[in-house]
């Protein structure tokens, strides 16, 4: 261990980091005026990391053997843990070779002067990331008692559910973000759905300007037609649909209960009433990794409503053996070599790219529009995805870097991004050579049928362009296309602060704290302290469920609680504890 310490010296030791073409985009500090400690590259290297146990910040190394990369670290107290970091030390490596320097997080963060990262958390000044997708946890009440569930929603024991006014105070955080204001949200919990002010909600989300609002749902309310018609009334853009398996035996397993049925019915009711949908596969090593190629097909196969499926490898927290660790982890390597051998749509070291590629995109319409921009610039090594293209006519699957040449592409989308001074106008003639200079790395003989350059543009554009999303495709020149995508959500055997500082993933808290969703639901949880601060009391959770006429979800919260639901019930039904015919103060 000693030994793998001294030879872990950081940057620069790796190949790939002779290459690396980032450096000189990488800001020196972000807006808040904190040093920004570049990534490190190569290969051993030490990284901050957790105890599991504890929770004290040690070191762990990273170092690559059988071509794989593993973490090792040691706490004082607590001894030495191992874990399989990433499972393809190619990919891992592409990651890198594909980064584009960080960002410079918030202008106006809540937590000014943190010094500890995760410890000061919150969002903070030394944060490098706005929030790509923020999430608000309506409630933590939901109608599923999954035995995979890193919300802990039902087993808490206690009612989180803030007020309408507190989820508008919410909605307000996101929107004074600067410099970039978040116009984008994912309503979580919990089972979202079940909560009394869902559509009211959405709907008050949309008025006050948010784009894109997404529901992360298990799809059992959203299978009636109605209330799909509803969502889509109050402004709902997407169902982030989960879907583990095309088969009910495992959704038994991570859900409990056979759910195959609402899931294809949200999809057809999502088509009927023009929403979109995400499939969102948690995946475990040797439960349901067999099926993620599926998964994958399905989508393709309704690309005209499914934009694509979102991978997240399991985060194992609790108390775990190494040996049951060891058998499930699955990593973004995993993933995609399994994708490969399950579709043979897509080559995993070819084919796949880091989500924070499209950095030099997000920087390219900031330098355009002449201020910063969304920009999705998490650790390279938390995402990695592929972008398919569905041929017109034969239906042939042609990934995307068959057809464009992605690194030489985004290099030149950042060059040109830089060359673009901050004030000045980019005329016709830099558009058109810019437009030339893209061109190149479009290769229209492997292009799949009918596919220009143009409309290459224009398919990507519907991913950011309300005008030109997929749910219009038929009146729009978008090429069909599925996105598959994997993020490795952290727990505290592979954690490494230096994913967790540029997460793009972000909650929403009551007080106006931010948190990366990798120190909300591991590390630190932050979940459990903003859960105990604003859990609902006893009568208040007795107030609602009379007021909603005892619904399940509630029922079996309020008997968790030790709330005795019958004699609350027999209460209600005689209009109180003395028949309502006189005033008490009971
Ligand atoms: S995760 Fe980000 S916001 Fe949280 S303490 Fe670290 S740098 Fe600050
Ligand atoms: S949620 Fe976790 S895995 Fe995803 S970007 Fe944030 S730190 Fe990385």
């Amino acid at each position: 261990m000693l030994e793998m310490f001294k030879k872990s010296n950081g940057n620069g030791n790796g190949e790939v980091a002779k290459e690396l073409r980032w450096m000189k985009d990488q800001p020196k500090t972000t807006y808040f005026g904190y040093e920004i400690t570049p990534i490190k590259t190569g290969l051993p290297k030490t990284v901050d990391s957790l105890c599991p146990d504890c929770k004290k910040i040690i070191p762990a190394v990273l170092y690559e053997e059988d071509g794989k990369v593993w973490m090792t670290k040691e706490c004082p107290e607590h001894g030495e843990i191992q874990d399989l970091f990433f499972s393809d030390v190619d990919m891992y490596y592409k990651a890198e070779r594909m980064w584009y320097g960080d960002q410079r997080g918030l202008e106006n963060p809540k937590v000014k002067s943190a010094t500890v990262c995760p410890e000061h958390c919150g969002l903070c000044n030394m944060h490098t990331s706005v929030s790509s997708l923020p999430i608000i946890d309506l409630t933590n009440r939901c109608n599923l008692t999954c035995p995979v569930c890193f919300a802990n929603a039902n087993a808490a024991g206690y009612l989180y559910e803030p007020t309408y006014d507190e989820v508008v105070r919410m909605l307000e955080t996101l929107l004074t973000q600067k410099p970039v204001a978040s116009d984008r949200v994912q309503f979580s919990g919990g089972e979202p759905t079940v909560h009394p002010n869902f559509l009211k909600i959405v709907k008050t989300a949309h008025e006050m300007g948010f784009e894109y609002i997404q529901v992360n749902t298990n799809g059992i309310k959203s299978a009636d037609l109605e209330f799909a018609q509803a969502c889509k009334e109050a402004g709902v853009e997407s169902f982030y649909l989960q879907f583990d398996g095309i088969d009910d035996a495992i959704f038994k397993k991570t859900r409990g209960e056979p759910l195959l049925e609402y899931k294809f019915k949200t999809i057809e009711n999502a088509r009927k009433v023009g929403l979109s949908v995400i499939l969102v596969d948690t995946v475990i090593n040797g439960l349901n990794n067999h099926h993620v190629g599926r998964v994958l097909q399905l989508a393709i196969d309704n690309y005209d409503v499914v934009k694509g499926v979102a991978y997240q490898p399991v985060s194992l927290t609790g108390r775990i053996t190494k040996k049951q660790r060891m058998a499930m982890r699955y990593t973004l390597g995993d993933l995609a070599h399994d994708v490969e051998k399950q579709t043979g749509y897509v080559n995993a070291k070819e084919d796949w790219f880091p989500m924070a590629c499209s950095v030099p995109l997000g920087r390219l319409v900031g330098a355009l529009k002449g201020k910063p921009s969304l920009t999705v610039s998490c650790h390279p090594h938390c995402s990695m995805g592929t972008y398919l293209f569905l041929e017109r006519g034969t239906g042939r699957v042609v990934p995307v870097s068959r057809f464009v040449d992605m690194e030489g592409l985004l290099n030149e989308v950042n060059d040109i991004s830089n060359q673009i001074k901050p004030g000045s106008s980019f005329s016709l003639l830099s558009q058109a050579k810019a437009f030339l200079r893209l061109k190149r790395y479009f290769k229209q003989e492997n292009a799949p049928n009918g596919l220009t350059f143009e409309g290459f543009l224009k398919t990507l554009d519907g991913y950011e362009n309300k005008t030109r999303r997929r749910v219009n495709l038929g009146k729009l020149d978008g090429y069909p296309s599925v996105f598959a995508a994997g993020m490795h959500f952290m727990d505290n055997y592979n954690y490494s602060i230096e994913r967790v500082r540029r997460c793009v993933i972000h909650y929403v808290t009551p007080n106006g704290f931010i948190y990366p969703f990798c120190t909300y639901n591991t590390g630190m949880v932050f979940r459990e302290r903003t859960e105990s601060r604003y859990r609902l009391a006893a009568e208040q959770v007795i107030e609602k469920m009379k007021a909603e006429n005892f619904p399940k979800e509630l029922k079996q919260l309020a008997k968790k609680m030790k709330i005795n639901v019958e004699e609350v019930r027999a209460e209600a039904e005689s209009g109180g504890c003395c028949g309502g015919e006189v005033h008490c103060e009971h």
